[in-house]
């Protein structure tokens, strides 16, 4: 019997399931049982092409729709997508094995939000009038034409949104290219935004792996590309867009730290330090995986961290009771538990975890080291799994110079009562999305994003429109036209 997690077909192009079934197979398998319950297939270059053909045609009348058509139907999109929350947070279950008790409010819910915000926003983006005297300059914000976008497997359904949205906002039409290994919910994504009355063309979905990402990146007819991946391909996609002189968005991986000083409330920090590290069992780009925590409390800190770890849940991620899920794909676990290893070997101090969970799936116990010093490999590298680093620091001056003693620069976060100081370090510190008190909240109105090598541009906000528009000025003379001979 066909699994309730097959779709129709691989691809979305032109308003309909399209399939293709001469590109290479691409099993689904469902991270908490090592089951395969769907079968896509790569786009061929006929799929890639009718995709790109599609949306290139649709944009013009799209982007001629007042901002206020166009608002009305993402604002209808995120209604249907609040109202079939339970069904696509079980499609995100599937896709992902992130459990229900999470995708039930992180992942529609938070797709629903970046289409009603973005919706919201539509009908705003105007430009300016400039007098000059006589003259005048007037602004216009038009679309950059035609994006595409290339997702990672955290968050299927919120990348294809929060990417789909701005972008048909300001009158763009996409090609999206979800991961291979989470290639389902951009489908409903698509799907919705028909049935909200989208034209047919304006957001396409085509699955495959990197080859199919860099044929859409190197097509001539595309303007921009927004990448949600790791540092290394947002390296390649960036040179190959730069190419073709295309606008790109760049969301990429992160090492961010996390300081605690000892005045800080404890149980808060604890819980800020769960949330960014533990949450989709770790596959969080914006996690904070150095967890610097003055020596004062160290110790105290570490006991009750351990404690609640000890909480989490493990088991059946459709159980809402389920807190803590597998590894997207057995290849992730794989690389997870090396990085354990490394940790082992390097000298940091075991807390809790540090093995693959006795179960089927591809679990792997919330992890904690301590003693963790700068220079091991498990402070320095992304390792995208649940596996927390707690490095002892002494003074603020020290802990902000090693903090940003990384090439990335995604997120920040301080947990601590004096305010003067928390805005002190959030200012020194080279990071894009930051944290006072808290970790790891994205609102859609709040922009994200990341500095040095954590990526170009920034997603969600009035920021947004930013990276999927371009203003063009007009220069209007009234009077007669001086020149030289
Ligand atoms: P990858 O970088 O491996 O892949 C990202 C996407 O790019 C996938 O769809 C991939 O396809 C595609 N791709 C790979 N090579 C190319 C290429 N040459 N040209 C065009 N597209 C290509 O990332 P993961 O999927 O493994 O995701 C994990 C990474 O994503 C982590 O580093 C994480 O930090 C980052 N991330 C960043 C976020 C942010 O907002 N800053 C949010 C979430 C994750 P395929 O996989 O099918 O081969």
């Amino acid at each position: 019997m066909t699994h309730p997690a097959q779709p129709k077909a691989s691809h979305f192009i032109n308003g309909e399931y399209v399939e293709d079934t001469a590109g290479t197979p691409i099993p689904v398998i469902y991270a908490a049982t090592g089951e395969q319950i769907a079968t896509v297939h790569a786009a061929t270059p006929a799929i890639v092409e009718q995709a790109l053909s599609t949306a290139k045609a649709a944009q013009t009348a799209w982007a001629r729709m007042t901002g206020t058509e166009r608002g009305r139907i993402l604002r209808r999109a995120a209604d249907i997508m609040r109202e079939r929350n339970h069904d696509l947070s079980v499609l995100e279950t599937y896709d992902t094995g992130k459990p229900l008790q999470e995708t039930l409010v992180a992942d529609a819910t938070s797709g629903a939000d970046a289409l009603e915000y973005f919706g919201g926003l539509a009908a705003s983006l105007t430009g300016e009038h400039i007098p000059l005297g006589e003259d005048w300059v007037y602004t216009k914000r038009e679309a950059l034409g035609l994006c595409v976008g290339i997702g990672a497997w955290n968050y299927p359904t919120q990348i294809a949104c929060w990417k789909g949205a701005p972008a048909l906002a300001c009158g763009n039409a996409m090609v999206f290219k979800p991961s291979e290994t989470t290639p389902l919910c951009a489908l409903k994504v698509a799907e919705i935004l028909i049935e909200a009355g989208a034209p047919a063309g304006v957001f396409n979905v085509v699955q495959g792996m990197g080859e199919v990402g860099g044929a859409l990146v190197t097509d001539p007819r595309v303007d921009k590309v927004s990448l949600t991946g790791s540092v290394p391909t947002g390296k390649k996609v960036y040179a190959a867009a730069a190419e073709g002189m295309k606008h790109v968005t760049m969301e990429l991986g992160g090492k961010s730290p996390l300081i605690i000083f000892d005045d800080a409330d404890i149980d808060n920090a604890v819980g800020g330090a769960i949330n960014g590290n533990f949450y989709s069992s770790g596959q969080v780009c914006s996690n904070g995986t150095r967890v610097f925590v003055q020596k004062g409390i160290k110790e105290k800190f570490l006991a009750r961290l351990a404690e609640r770890t000890g909480n989490a849940i493990l088991g059946d991620p459709m159980d809402e009771a389920t807190s803590f899920g597998p590894m997207v794909t057995e290849n992730q676990m794989n690389i997870v538990l090396g990085y354990i290893e490394k940790g082992k070997e390097e000298g940091a101090r075991l807390i809790c975890g540090g093995k693959r969970a006795d179960m089927d799936g591809y679990f792997i116990e919330p992890t904690v080291f301590a003693d963790v010093t700068d220079d091991m490999t498990i402070a320095r590298e992304e390792i995208f799994g649940p596996v927390m680093s707690v490095l002892d620091f002494d003074t603020e001056e020290e802990v902000v110079a090693r903090a940003n003693d990384t090439e990335f620069g995604l997120s920040a976060g301080v947990f601590t009562k004096d305010f003067t100081r928390a805005h002190r370090v959030i200012g020194n510190l080279e990071a894009g999305s930051c944290f006072i008190n808290s970790y790891n909240d994205a609102p859609v109105e709040a922009p994200f994003g990341g500095v040095k090598a954590s990526g170009v541009g920034r997603e969600n906000s009035k920021e947004a429109i930013k990276h999927f528009s371009q203003v063009k000025s007009v220069y209007v003379r009234m009077g007669d036209v001086e020149a030289a001979f």
